[in-house]
């Protein structure tokens, strides 16, 4: 019953801001249906009060079809709408009905920490507010026919209530901030794990995992995808030659010119030291070969930080019955063959046929 009941919504996981909401709607109408259930059965079976028991019927009613519109369309907002004013009037309706007495206004000191943390700061003071006024004109009404309490115990009753609202405000709003700056920091750490500090790029664990998902997803999809592994020629004789902060500033210019000439949908990384990858997403394997191609005659016609460079390709069309790793190998045995040609050229892995498809020879 309680795993039917909590089975959970996969929109809402735990590190969601509106789980716990999910979670105190779900407690809430499960307590009013129990509740419910045990007034009718009460109702109609030992006090024999029909109409009574008829009320608590819808009651239960009302909350069940509330959990069943909820768990279908998980819309919390309206739910939490939805159980705050079930459960404001189901307290205010008690303390009105009995008048107060019998100390039934302790039972509104519920609203507030119910209403703030469902409908959040602004509705959660109103609600707790018009619930505070309509105590407050009880224990008046009391106060008048001197039935039952004195005035200090009205003026502690209103103190009580008041700060219960102001520390509530104060404690949804501090839960917020808190919230918001979890959030960003979140993203923040997020950005760090998946991007290469010098080139600004992805790095080689948000690729291999942007590779796998690319596999799944042409697994349904039945698209073309490609993939390609660039690597800078004699890059080590850059490093020999210049130092390495310039070896740097190199990569991270290459970086910029293999972002710009690339689709935008394309996924870029830089792969290993001066090696970077790129998906090319609905791509035929002939449009791949024309992109890595005119990269290739880029690199050589232009220098990268006036310093002249050549790079070598390896191209192959991602295939979705093979892993990550056995993609990775294909296309890097293309590489490998252009670098044992002599450098500068774009090969193709195509089926396991190694091919030059270097357009010109510059
Ligand atoms: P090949 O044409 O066969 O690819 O020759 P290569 O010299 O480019 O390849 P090799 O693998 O022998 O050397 C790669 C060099 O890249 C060695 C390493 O010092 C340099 N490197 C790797 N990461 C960085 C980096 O972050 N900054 C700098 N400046 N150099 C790097
Ligand atoms: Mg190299
Ligand atoms: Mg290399």
């Amino acid at each position: 019953m309680l795993d039917f009941w909590y089975k959970g919504l996969p929109q809402y996981p735990k590190d969601h801001k509106d789980f716990w909401r999910t979670r105190l709607i779900a407690h809430s109408l499960l307590t009013a249906t129990c509740y419910f259930l045990v007034l009718t059965l009460l109702n109609l079976f030992y006090f024999h009060s029909y109409d009574i028991a008829a009320i608590d019927a819808l009651g239960l009613v009302i909350s069940l079809a509330i959990y069943g519109w909820f768990s279908k369309t998980a819309n919390v907002s309206a739910a939490a709408w939805a159980v705050t004013f079930m459960v404001v009037s189901l307290i205010m309706t008690f303390v009105i009905s009995v008048g107060g007495l019998a100390h039934s206004l302790f039972w509104a000191t519920l609203i507030p920490p119910f209403a703030f943390f469902l409908v959040g700061r602004n509705w959660g003071s109103i609600f707790s507010a018009i619930a505070f006024c309509i105590c407050a004109y009880l224990t008046y009404k009391q106060q008048q026919l001197t039935v039952t309490i004195g005035l200090g115990s009205l003026f502690n009753i209103i103190e009580v209530s008041i700060a219960h609202i102001l520390i509530f405000r104060f404690y949804e709003k501090t839960r917020f901030s808190a919230y918001a700056h979890l959030t960003t920091r979140n993203i923040e750490i997020q950005h760090l794990a998946e991007t290469d500090k010098l080139t600004g790029l992805y790095n080689r664990q948000k690729f291999d995992y942007a590779l796998s998902q690319v596999i799944t997803s042409s697994k349904e999809t039945k698209t073309t995808n490609c993939l390609f592994i660039c690597d800078i020629d004699h890059f080590k004789k850059i490093n020999d030659a210049y130092g390495h902060l310039v070896g740097d500033k190199v990569l991270a210019e290459f970086a910029k010119l293999i972002k710009s000439s690339m689709p935008n949908h394309s996924l870029i990384a830089r792969w290993g030291g001066e090696e970077f990858t790129v998906i090319l997403p609905n791509t035929s394997l002939t449009e791949a070969i024309t992109q890595a191609n005119k990269l290739r005659e880029y690199i050589f016609t232009h220098p990268v930080t006036n310093i002249k460079l050549s790079i070598s390709i390896g191209v192959t069309v991602i295939n979705p019955s093979d892993s990550v790793t056995n993609n990775l190998e294909r296309v890097d045995q293309a590489l490998y063959r252009a670098k044992n040609s002599g450098r500068n050229a774009v090969f193709v892995n195509d089926n396991n046929c190694i091919s030059n498809t270097s357009l010109a020879s510059i």
